[in-house]
């Protein structure tokens, strides 16, 4: 299933030493910057169009923040609703997309609809159904073509060698997730 808090999340790198402030707050601006993407596209239309304009203001305070050239509150808000509307323009061009399901890349071309996943549609927005599970270009061939193995080691070889994980058990780790897709099509 996909949704913005992507499972990605829990592969993510771990540091061998304390993160510096550059780290730090080069890791704040790239999660400012992906949530405020995520936002504006949100904002611009939907059911969920109040509360995520409402997100959108909070985040692009926190990024007016990481970019601004003062840091009192006033200086702050002025350049927080710049920021928004920044991203708002920009997503009227270049909407935000999940990445897929599989294995992680964007942008998604497909969308499997739940609770089955048999169709698919090309769009967010002609998403019907509660839950869908996206797939990009390479992954939407190999999913016609039935190849899971393909599938999983597309998505193993994200994060094989992390934290220790070798192949087989990246393997293993992919599959499982995967599974969930198979089966829900299957109906087994
Ligand atoms: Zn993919």
């Amino acid at each position: 299933m996909t949704s913005r808090r992507s499972r990605r999340m829990f592969w993510s790198m771990p540091f061998d030493h304390r993160p510096s402030d550059a780290e730090r707050l080069d890791a704040i601006r790239r999660h400012a910057h992906d949530s405020l993407r995520y936002f504006a596209t949100a904002a611009l239309g939907g059911e969920d169009r109040d509360w995520t304009r409402a997100y959108l203001d909070l985040t692009a305070n926190y990024m007016a923040l990481a970019e601004g050239d003062s840091l009192d509150d006033r200086s702050m808000l002025e350049k927080g609703s710049e920021i928004a509307d920044r991203y708002l323009d920009a997503a009227k061009r270049d909407p935000w997309t999940p990445p897929c399901s599989f294995c992680g890349d964007s942008p998604a071309v497909a969308w499997f609809e739940g609770p089955r996943f048999t169709h698919s549609v090309d769009a967010a927005d002609k998403v019907r159904a509660e839950g869908a599970w996206t797939a990009c270009a390479r992954c939407l061939e190999l999913v016609r073509a039935d190849d899971r193995e393909g599938l999983a080691r597309r998505d193993a070889k994200r994060f094989e060698g992390r934290d220790g994980v070798d192949l087989e058990r990246a393997m293993t780790m992919a599959r499982d997730m995967h599974e969930k897709f198979w089966k829900a099509r299957t109906g087994a």
